[in-house]
């Protein structure tokens, strides 16, 4: 492909990122390169593929397709999102401080306190939704600033321009964890961040059929530091993972565009139900960070979570294993609509005194709202709530 995409729109961008027909036979589909390696002319004469932990042509094309699809230069493809959040840490040396957001997903908690505090790196949770209480963080160590905006699952949204410019100013660097908005919703790039992460598992994949994740940046030292880290430490993905996010980015624009429209539908259908307490979704008017949410994102998608008037774990278990076509599930961003108990599945790592202190109560309920007929969907919480 000569086209120059990066000055097409976004459905142009997220179809042919990445795709060049294959040069052997012309397949319009980048092919699943399954080999370990390749064949040298002579020693140090090659096609500049030599072991397939460090190159693999499909991985290669999935990469260029992320480095397009967040406006970026470089792109790195890991075996899971959580890989990726690992890579990012080894950056830094022991003695480093990161301020992370307070309320993010599980497992991104659980490796910074679980595995990295061991190491020696230091860790400040704060609420990143008021910009201020990062500067009051930073300290000469800190080196890197870890935000998620939508956060997992409360939808807290973080100024990434206001905390950018803080970050800047500080001399660290700022990742933004872009799993939730994706790409067709929000660029964080374009808003200052240094490396945009996402758990390609979720909306880039979008079929539940896949476990990765990916790394975006700007900087070529960046590029070239974690390019080492991803080869030294090995966590790579396959190439039949590779080809199926591929192949789930060219439609991420059509899926998202759905996604937002039932993620509006439903979540006005839970805000009027009388048996419903708090709705948390960015794109209501009086969320506290709405104004930022319309600056810096584009839609506001189907990522969601309730409570009940009755907070109880009872009156939230009947309501999880109730619902027919929301199913009872991990994970998000796959076409078909996903229920979950946060407290008990994918916040279950975070000690239950922090969890509540962010407002993470036994009783919410998380939506990964699908891309099914919206009716179908409001018919099935209607009687799963009663
Ligand atoms: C799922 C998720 C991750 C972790 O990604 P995996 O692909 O499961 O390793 C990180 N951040 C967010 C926001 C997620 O939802």
């Amino acid at each position: 492909m000569s086209e120059d995409l990066s000055r097409k729109k976004m459905a142009t961008r997220l179809i042919h990122a990445g795709a060049e027909p294959d040069p052997s036979t012309g397949a319009i589909m980048t092919p699943i390169f399954q080999t370990s390696t390749y064949v040298q002319e002579a020693p140090g004469v090659n096609k500049g593929f030599e072991y397939a932990r460090s190159q693999n042509p499909t991985r290669k094309a999935l990469e260029t397709a992320y480095a397009i699809i967040e406006n970026g230069k470089y792109g790195l493809a890991f075996s899971s999102g959580v890989a990726v959040t690992d890579a990012v840490i080894k950056l830094l040396s022991p003695g480093d401080e990161v301020i992370a957001a307070q309320d993010m997903y599980g497992g991104t908690y659980r490796l910074f306190t679980k595995v990295f505090e061991k190491f020696g790196i230091r860790f400040k949770y704060v609420d990143t939704t008021v910009a201020e209480n990062v500067s009051a963080a930073i300290t000469p160590a800190t080196k890197l600033v870890w935000i998620e905006t939508p956060t997992n699952p409360l939808m807290n949204i973080t100024d990434i321009a206001a905390v950018s410019a803080i970050t800047k100013n500080a001399g660290a660097i700022l990742c933004v964890d872009n799993t939730f908005a994706t790409p067709y919703f929000q660029n964080p790039l374009d808003l200052g961040a240094d490396i945009v992460m996402h758990s390609a598992t979720k909306y880039l994949g979008g079929h539940s059929d896949v476990i990765q994740g990916a790394l975006m940046m700007n900087s070529k030292d960046l590029y070239d530091q974690l390019y080492f880290i991803q080869k030294s430490c090995g966590a790579v993905p396959g190439p039949m993972d590779c080809f199926l996010v591929l192949r789930g980015i060219k439609t991420l624009h059509v899926r998202m565009k759905q996604h937002n429209e039932n993620g509006y539908t439903i979540a006005h259908f839970l805000r009027k139900h009388p048996s419903v307490d708090k709705v948390f979704w960015a794109g209501f008017s009086d969320h506290p960070n709405h104004q930022i949410a319309k600056t810096q994102m584009r839609g506001f998608g189907g990522m969601m979570s309730f409570t009940l008037k009755d907070d109880s774990v009872e009156a939230a278990k009947k309501v999880l294993s109730s619902t027919r076509l929301f199913s009872l599930a991990e994970s998000l961003g796959g076409v078909e609509s996903l229920i979950n108990h946060p407290a008990s599945m994918t916040h279950a790592s975070i000690p239950r005194e922090e969890r509540i202190k962010t407002g993470l109560t036994d009783g919410l309920i998380r939506l990964s709202v699908g891309i099914e007929d919206a009716d179908d969907l409001v018919e099935d919480l209607k009687q799963a709530i009663g």
